[in-house]
C-alpha cells in the first residue's frame, strides 16, 4: 500500500471511531438501571412511601429515623411471638435499624436473612456453654481505653460505640450501642498519644462501633492525628455503614478519605441480599477514591450457613470489586448462641469455594481466639485437635486455645433454600463437596472396583490377594505354604551362605530388583525406587 492510500485508510478509520456511540457497560452493578431507565433503587417499606427522595437519600435523615420500638417495627414487619418477646426484653442489646436497611426485609418471611441479623429473638437471652462477655479479652489487651494492642505491629482503635444499626451477634455487645460507654475526644487523644510513643505500630485499624457514624469533622481529626505519626504506614477502617447506610458514602466523604492514603476499608456483608444498587454505587465511590475494599463475614446459622449462599455472596462481592477477606466463626458472645455453627460448617463452605470459584472470591476462614490470641485460620498447622464439642487451635505466637462448639445446631434446610435448589451444576467436578453434601458416598480411583480381581494395575497395584493370606494359619490350604516357599526361594536366590549360616543379601539398600507388575510386595518405597 502506498503512502497516500494508507493515510486515507487511517483517516477513514478515525472518523468511523468518532461516530461509534460510547460503550455502555451493562454489567457494572454500579450502573444498574431500573425499569424507569433511572439508576436502580431498592424497595422502600410502605410507611416511608411519602418521604421525599432528598430526605430518604440523606444519611442524617436515615440515622435520625431509625426504628427500635416494637410498635414501629410491627408496622413494617409481620412480627412473630418470639420477635415480640425479643423486642420487649428490658435488658436487651440495643436495637436500631435504618429505614433503608429494614426496608430490604421481606415483611412476611420470619427467616429473612437480613431480619435475623437485626431483629432480636427471645432466645437471645439464653446462656450457653463457653459464653463470655469479652470472649476476645480485648479489655485485657488495652493499654489505654479503646485501643487493643494484641499483635506486635498493629492495633485496633475503637473510636466510638455507636453503629448505624446493631447486629444481634455483635462481638462487642458489652460496650457497643451504650451511649454511656462512648469514646470521645479525650480517649482519642490518649489513643493517639499511645501510638506516638509506640513506634512498632505500623498499621491502625479504626473500628468500634463504627467510625463512619462519627461527625465528619471528628472522624477526620482522628485520621489526621494518625497521619501525623510518621511510623504509621497504613490506616484501615472497619465499617458496616456502607451496608446499613450506603447514603453516607458521598463525594465529600470520599474526598476527605483520600487525603489520608494509604487507607484501606473492610466492610461487613453476610448475605447477598445486602448488596443492593445503593451499595454498589457507594462501593464504586470508595474504590474510585483509591481505597481497596475488603469484606469480613460472620458465619451465622440461619443466615449464611450454606455453601451456595456463600458462593453467591462472594461472587456478588467480587463483581463490586470487594475482596472477601475473612469468614469468621461466630464468637462465644452473649446473645449469639442461636447463631453458632459447628466448625465443620465453615470447613464445608471453604471446601465449596476453593477451586469451585476464583481465588479472588475466597476469604480466609478464621476463629477469633477465645481468651485473646487473635485470628486463627482454620487449617492445618493451626488446627491442633478436634473432639465432638471442642476445637483446639494455636496462634502465631504459640498460644493454644479452645473453641467450644454449639451443643445444638439446626442444620441448614437444603430443600427450603433457593440457593441450594438453584445451585450451578458442576458435572463430574463436585469432588469432595459432593461427598460432604451427600450427593454421593465415595469417590473411587480409576480401576478401584477391580480390587478383588487379579490384574488391576491402575489402583492398588500392590493389593495382590496373596497379601491377605494368613501365613502359618493355613486358612487357605496350600496357598500359604506356596507363598512361603516363594519367599524362601527368594532369600536363597538373592543371598549366599556365610559360615555362620545367615543369608547375606547380594544387594545394598535400594538396590533390590523392582517387583514385576502384580507381584506381591509390602514396600511401596520399593516401587518408587
Ligand atoms: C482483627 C484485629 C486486628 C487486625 O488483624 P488482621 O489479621 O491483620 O486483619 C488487629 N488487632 C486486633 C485486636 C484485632 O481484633
Ligand atoms: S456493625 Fe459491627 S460493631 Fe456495630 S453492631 Fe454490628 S457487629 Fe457490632
Amino acid at each position: 500500500m502506498d503512502a497516500p492510500e494508507n493515510q486515507t485508510a487511517v483517516a477513514r478509520q478515525a472518523s468511523a471511531a468518532a461516530e461509534v456511540t460510547p460503550f455502555v457497560n451493562r454489567r457494572d452493578p454500579a450502573r444498574l438501571l431500573g425499569v424507569d431507565g433511572l439508576p436502580a433503587i431498592s424497595r422502600r417499606a410502605p410507611i416511608w412511601q411519602d418521604v421525599p427522595d432528598e430526605k430518604w437519600n440523606d444519611w442524617r435523615w436515615q440515622l435520625s429515623n431509625r426504628v427500635n420500638e416494637l410498635e414501629e417495627i410491627g408496622q413494617i414487619l409481620e412480627l412473630t411471638d418470639e420477635e415480640r418477646e425479643g423486642l420487649s426484653a428490658p435488658d436487651k442489646f440495643r436495637v436500631d435499624v435504618t429505614p433503608y436497611f429494614v426496608s430490604l426485609i421481606d415483611p412476611h418471611d420470619p427467616d429473612d436473612p437480613i431480619r435475623r441479623q437485626v431483629i432480636p429473638l427471645g432466645r437471645e437471652k439464653s446462656a450457653f456453654t463457653g459464653m463470655m462477655e469479652d470472649s476476645l479479652a480485648e479489655d485485657r489487651h488495652s493499654p489505654v481505653p479503646g485501643l487493643v494492642h494484641r499483635y506486635p505491629d498493629r492495633v485496633l482503635m475503637l473510636v466510638t460505640t455507636q453503629c448505624a444499626s446493631y447486629c444481634r451477634y455483635c462481638t462487642r455487645s458489652r460496650i457497643v450501642g451504650d451511649p454511656t460507654m462512648n469514646f470521645n475526644r479525650k480517649e482519642h487523644e490518649a489513643q493517639l498519644d499511645y501510638l506516638r510513643r509506640t513506634p512498632q505500630v505500623r498499621d491502625v485499624l479504626i473500628s468500634g462501633g463504627d467510625g463512619l457514624t462519627l461527625a465528619p469533622k471528628l472522624f477526620e481529626s482522628i485520621l489526621r492525628g494518625l497521619r501525623e505519626i510518621p511510623h504509621i504506614e497504613i490506616i484501615r477502617i472497619g465499617s458496616r455503614v456502607p451496608v446499613f447506610l450506603p447514603q453516607r458514602i458521598d463525594d465529600e466523604l470520599c474526598q476527605m478519605l483520600q487525603q489520608y492514603h494509604p487507607v484501606w476499608i473492610n466492610l461487613h456483608f453476610n448475605h447477598p441480599n445486602e448488596i443492593t444498587p445503593e451499595v454498589s454505587r457507594a462501593v464504586d465511590k470508595l474504590t474510585r477514591a483509591g481505597l481497596p475494599v475488603g469484606n469480613q463475614s460472620v458465619l451465622l446459622a440461619g443466615v449464611n450457613d450454606c455453601v451456595h449462599i456463600q458462593r453467591s455472596l462472594v461472587h456478588k462481592l467480587v463483581e463490586n470489586r470487594i475482596r472477601p477477606y475473612y469468614l469468621y466463626q461466630c464468637d462465644l458472645v452473649e446473645g449469639s448462641g442461636h447463631f453458632r455453627t459447628p466448625v465443620g460448617k465453615g470447613l464445608e463452605i471453604m471446601e465449596g469455594l476453593r477451586g469451585h470459584t476464583s481465588g479472588y472470591a475466597i476469604p480466609t476462614y478464621v476463629i477469633d481466639a477465645p481468651g485473646g490470641g487473635g485470628k486463627i485460620p482454620v487449617m492445618p498447622n493451626y488446627l491442633i485437635s478436634y473432639s465432638d464439642h471442642k476445637v483446639v487451635l494455636r496462634n502465631y505466637e504459640g498460644y493454644i486455645t479452645t473453641y467450644e462448639e454449639p451443643p445444638t445446631y439446626r442444620q441448614h434446610d437444603r430443600a427450603a433454600c433457593s440457593y441450594c435448589q438453584n445451585e450451578r451444576a458442576e458435572p463430574g467436578q463436585s469432588g469432595i463437596l459432593g461427598l460432604l453434601e451427600g450427593e454421593r458416598m465415595w469417590i473411587e480411583p480409576k480401576g478401584f472396583s477391580e480390587i478383588h480381581t487379579r490384574g488391576n494395575t491402575e489402583a492398588h497395584r500392590l493389593q495382590d490377594p496373596a497379601k491377605w493370606v494368613p501365613f502359618g494359619v493355613g486358612a487357605i490350604e496350600g496357598t500359604a505354604a506356596a507363598s512361603l516357599q516363594v519367599l524362601e526361594a527368594g532369600a536363597v536366590d538373592r543371598g549366599s551362605e556365610v559360615p555362620g549360616g545367615l543369608p547375606v543379601p547380594a544387594y545394598g539398600p535400594g538396590e533390590e530388583p523392582r517387583p514385576r507388575e502384580g507381584e506381591p510386595t509390602g514396600s511401596a518405597h520399593g516401587e518408587l525406587l
